[in-house]
């Protein structure tokens, strides 16, 4: 293992920690639970007269998870979703900003089939190929805008060996399995668990709020079990915006836990929440960030959700995949810009149309992007298409071909210091899930009694 524990004081704004600092005590939490986020019924919902009507799909009512017709409408330039339940009355709701390129976009993943959301066997969504699992309800943290109201639930924990067993039995390629929670480290059992899945041959994903990571000898324990690949919560750069959005200091816990992420040698994914006036004007100092880290191959951009706890999201046009993208283009000066993400669509969609491979199937709520940096400079792969592009970055092309290599196994890549991804994904709610979009998620959560794709668990399960 390569030591790199000075490798991120050329990136962050705060000063170094002390490896020994304890970290707060629980009794720190700035936040205890208020009222979620609702809509509120208008007395009709009808297209206006100057409403363009876009597309009808199915939804669900916000106050009870009951399935309705509803309609697409662009108003100056934006869209809204109307709809009307015979119990909770009508509803017009804003669904995105940016029409042109939610079109583009939905114009790309457009899937004829409108499969159910649950099913028994894993095998039957046929094109699914990541399970997560909430492996506890509990956890060390309270944030406002906890999209699973972890905590303040009652705490639910699977049997794990029952998990395991289950997971053996799906014929075919093994899943990718996600741990989430709550908090999954919080579990005394989960390294012989994840070690168990890695030996037979899963790959293993663990979302984390990086407080367990802090500590040295679990994370040698994560190692040992075999463990690759670790989601962590990172959000900021900044300690006023993780405060606001995580409701205590979080600066010092990030810092130390990715400095033991860097010395284990994990591959690790930035899972950043944006929450419209926080930190959205910080996208593009996240994705500088990531270039500059090592290990670091994956900045997720997560807009704030509706779904489970959310004090922050007060806002009806709350921010949705459509602004963290126009933020991207911002706050990167056009170095990465939507045109670039509509790229990388039609490229799945032909891969998809060409091999049948589902790792390539496009879908309009997670959007992905690679780019090449071999300096400042941050170039989407696609952009190295151009001959004049590609002569100022020809070193490129020896870099980018382990992207190459896995291109039958996409879940399989390697790390590659000179490549890194953008992804932008959006949780459907129940205020604006589009049913027909959430038929087409590849993403199932592992439930007691089957599996539910993921914007659906969400939606319903969850809920508000
Ligand atoms: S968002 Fe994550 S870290 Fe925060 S309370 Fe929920 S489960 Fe815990």
């Amino acid at each position: 293992m390569s030591s790199s524990s000075s490798a991120l004081d050329h990136a962050a704004p705060a000063p170094r920690p002390s490896a020994a600092r304890p970290l707060a005590p629980l009794s720190a939490l700035a936040f205890k639970p208020g009222t979620a986020f609702t809509v509120e019924p208008v007395a009709k919902a009808t297209v206006r007269p100057f409403d363009l009507e876009a597309e009808v799909t199915k939804s669900l009512c916000p106050r009870c998870p009951r399935v309705l017709d509803a309609r697409l409408v662009v108003r100056r330039g934006d869209l809204y979703m109307l709809k009307e339940c015979p119990e909770h009355g009508a509803f017009d709701l804003f669904f995105a900003h940016d029409h042109a390129f939610v079109d583009g976009v939905r114009s790309l993943t457009r899937t004829p089939e409108g499969a159910p959301l649950r099913k028994t066997r894993f095998e039957d969504f046929g094109y699914v190929r990541s399970i997560w699992i909430d492996v506890t309800d509990a956890c060390n943290m309270a944030c406002p805008n906890c999209f699973t109201d972890a905590r303040f639930k009652p705490t639910r924990e699977p049997d794990l060996e029952a998990l395991a067993e289950r997971l053996r039995a799906i014929p075919g390629r093994k899943p990718v399995v996600y741990l989430i929670g709550g908090e999954p480290t919080l579990r005394k059992d989960l390294v012989p668990f994840l070690a168990t899945l890695i030996r037979e041959g899963f790959i293993v994903k663990l979302e984390t709020n990086g407080i367990r990571l802090v500590d040295e000898d679990y994370c040698r324990e994560l190692k040992e079990a075999g463990l690759e690949w670790v989601y962590l919560q990172w959000d900021s750069l900044h300690e006023p915006t993780l405060e606001k959005l995580r409701a205590r200091p979080m600066l010092d816990v990030r810092r130390r836990a990715l400095e033991n992420c860097i010395r284990f040698e994990f591959k690790v994914l930035l899972a950043c929440m944006i929450e419209r006036g926080e930190n959205d004007g910080q996208i593009g100092e996240l994705l500088e960030f990531a270039r500059r880290t090592p290990h670091v191959s994956t900045v997720s951009l997560l807009p704030s959700s509706r779904l489970g706890r959310n004090e922050l999201t007060r806002e009806t046009d709350k921010i949705g995949a459509s602004d963290v993208v126009a933020e991207i283009e911002r706050t990167t000066g056009g170095q990465i810009a939507r045109r670039d993400f509509l790229w990388f669509l039609r490229v799945f969609r032909l891969l998809y149309r060409l091999t049948g491979n589902p790792d390539y199937r496009p879908r309009s709520c997670i959007l992905h992007l690679a780019y090449y940096h071999d300096g400042k400079t941050l170039v989407p792969l696609n952009r190295l298409f151009n001959p004049l592009t590609l002569a100022r970055h020809w070193r490129a092309i020896p870099r980018t071909w382990p992207l190459i290599r896995s291109f039958a196994r996409p879940d399989r890549m390697t790390y590659m210091p000179h490549v890194s991804f953008v992804v932008v994904e959006d949780f459907l709610d129940r205020q604006t899930i589009d049913l027909h979009e959430a038929s087409n998620c590849d993403k199932a959560y592992m439930t007691d009694t089957g599996y539910s794709l993921a914007c659906g668990y969400n939606a319903i399960e969850r809920g508000t």
